[in-house]
């Protein structure tokens, strides 16, 4: 049985547990293994990152006539929804990553090499890596690595807006040694406080918390820390329970702009009775030592100091600089993120494919879609649409590129029937005649930058889960093109195109509460959302392993709180 768990064998692990809880009855059934190929008609497929999306793909990849060769710095796959937990000790570092040779398919011929990519050569089908491994003899490694077809799912870095000082002041919440580094700095900062001889407003300065980012990942920090504090240290601290402070600084008007109305108003009026500062309007300029510079937007750009003990950067993701220089190689230099097509590959160059936060699907291409929705609505209403019939189209595009209500709502602009009406000039209109010349005008309002789809695990992982089904019947397609998978109508790939599920989104706000965002715009707040919240998560784990862990760690905060050890 412990072998079984060990090796990650989930049938056999199935078919235990099965029998372990009906008390025998133990049935199994067989899995055909294809015979092993001759290695010299394997292609090679190089992977680079084992975050969200390459796991997603090595786990979904079954056809053995690959040789993998997956490179990451990492050797290891993060859970990322539960590094907050991580900052507080809700849960341990280790329960929430699991070494990823578990996690690579026995009978897919894999290797790993724990070294980071600096150079993609996509004419000469070349990636340069540098080992992150010191050795003995040189420092630091580097090797090449050709690849027949290569997978770019490096993830993003913190995008810090060339803000002075951020680098240098701030923390990050992106990698697990970033949550156990703020974990030991709150820690430090109350035993610095207790420290005698240290003067009330330097006490005051050292327990102020400022959270910079009003998104789900600072809102989450921000209630993690509130619980944390509240919950376990000011019971160990009594002498300076008043002096702790959280404030979480946002420079748009609300913290989750990206979530529903009724949640962002929940979050605030439960910060504010929680006695999280939330500051809306107040853009971070500057970050010293000790101190946080803000201009203030409401105020007219009045810009004000804020002493602070420790600061958490969020404000989103940006590309990584070796992504730069080879979205310059193939003339993407103008993006801030690579361009796909809808299959996942990358534009200006072929056999490269690239997933998750480090690509965007062009634009272009999603414009086309958009506009070939309206084009059937057309043909269903004979030119013209009535204001509900359109937004029941803007709904189909919006559960389909999220983001395209994101930047509505942002634009406080509901629907797309809203832009479209003062595209036209017209307000009052009850019905649309739909012209698709006009939409494509009133859609190319919409900022050509953006990514139409949210940075996130869901659609990195489900971009991987696409692009390995892919893979595997890649061959077979490519031997019988006009199979039964060929894509017709637009008749230029032999695949259907990429299509995200949105399943919804979470925002835990702390005390046992959480704000749920389901399709369909169902939402719910409260304890129950928050028992979903632990459903959803402890089954999302990559391995039986990190799931007991996790759902130990969470047993085990419940009965005895967290620890609160500096170590
Ligand atoms: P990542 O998961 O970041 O993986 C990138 C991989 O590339 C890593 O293995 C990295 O080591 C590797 N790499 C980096 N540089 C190189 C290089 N030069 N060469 C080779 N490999 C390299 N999303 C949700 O859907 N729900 C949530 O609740 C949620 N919560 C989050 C909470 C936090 C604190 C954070 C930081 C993110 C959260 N996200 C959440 C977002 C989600 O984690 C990301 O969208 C997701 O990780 C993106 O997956 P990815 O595979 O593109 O990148």
């Amino acid at each position: 049985l412990s072998r079984a768990f060990r090796d990650n064998q989930s049938h056999l692990k199935l078919v235990l547990l099965c029998t372990a809880v009906s008390g025998g009855g133990l049935w199994a059934y067989g899995e055909s293994v294809a015979p092993e190929e001759a290695v010299s008609e394997k292609k090679k497929v190089v992977v680079l990152g084992t975050g969200w999306a390459a796991t997603s793909f090595m786990k979904n990849l079954k056809n053995p006539k690959y040789e993998v060769q997956v490179v990451s710095p990492r050797n290891y796959f993060a859970f990322t929804p539960l590094l907050p937990s991580v900052t507080c000790g809700t849960v341990e570092a280790r329960s929430i990553v699991e070494p990823v040779r578990n996690i690579f398919k026995k009978k897919v011929d894999v290797q790993f090499s724990e070294a980071e990519c600096f150079k993609i050569d996509a004419e000469n089908r070349k990636v340069y890596c540098r080992s992150s491994v010191n050795n003995n003899l040189n420092g630091k490694e580097e090797f090449v690595v050709d690849y027949d077809y290569l997978i770019v799912a490096v993830g993003a870095n913190v995008n810090t807006f060339n803000t002075p000082g951020v680098t240098e002041n701030c923390h990050f919440l992106k990698e697990v040694e970033d949550a156990k580094k703020i974990r030991r700095t709150v820690i430090d900062c109350f035993e610095r406080a207790n420290l005698p001889d240290v003067s009330e407003d330097e006490k005051k300065r050292i327990l102020h918390f400022a959270i910079v980012g009003g998104g789900p990942t600072g809102v989450e920090f921000a209630a993690s820390l509130h619980d944390f504090v509240n919950e376990d240290l000011l019971r160990l601290y009594p002498g300076i329970k008043d002096l702790v402070k959280i404030t979480l600084l946002e420079a748009g008007d609300h913290i989750l702009g990206m979530f529903d109305k009724r949640i962002t108003t929940f979050a605030e009026d439960k910060f504010r009775r929680d006695g999280i500062d939330v500051k809306t309007g107040s853009m971070v300029v500057k970050v010293s030592e000790k101190e946080i510079s803000t201009k203030e937007l409401k105020n007219g750009g009045e810009i004000k100091t804020i002493p602070y003990g420790m600061a958490v950067w969020s404000t989103g993701i940006g590309t990584r600089p070796f992504i730069k220089d080879f979205m310059a190689q193939i003339g993407q230099a103008s993006r801030r993120a690579l361009a796909t097509d809808e299959w996942l590959r990358v534009e200006g160059c072929s056999n490269v494919y690239a997933l998750g936060d480090c690509a965007t699907i062009n634009q272009r291409k999603v414009m086309e879609d958009i506009v070939a929705i309206f084009k059937k609505a057309d043909k269903e209403s004979s030119g013209t649409l009535t204001v509900k019939q359109f937004q029941e189209v803007m709904k189909d595009i919006c559960e389909r590129y999220p983001q395209v209500e994101l930047y509505l709502k942002n634009k406080q602009m509901h629907n797309i029937a809203d832009l479209l009406k003062e595209a036209k000039g017209d307000d009052k209109k009850e019905s649309i005649e739909l012209n698709i010349e006009e939409l494509k005008t009133a859609l190319s309002k919409v900022d050509s930058q953006m990514k139409f789809l949210p940075a996130t695990a869901q659609v990195a992982s489900q971009q991987g889960t696409y692009l390995a089904k892919c893979f595997n019947r890649m061959e077979e397609c490519e031997k019988n093109p006009e199979g039964p998978l060929r894509f017709r109508g637009e008749g230029h790939h032999r695949f259907k195109p990429f299509r995200y599920k949105h399943l919804g989104q979470f925002a835990p706000l702390g005390g046992e509460q959480t704000a749920a965002q389901l399709p369909g715009d169902w939402v719910s707040i409260g304890h129950s959302s928050q028992w979903l919240w632990y459903s959803v998560y402890a089954s999302k784990q990559v391995s039986w392993r990190t799931r007991a862990l996790v759902v130990s760690d969470w047993t085990r905060r419940f009965i005895f709180g967290r620890d609160s050890s500096s170590i």
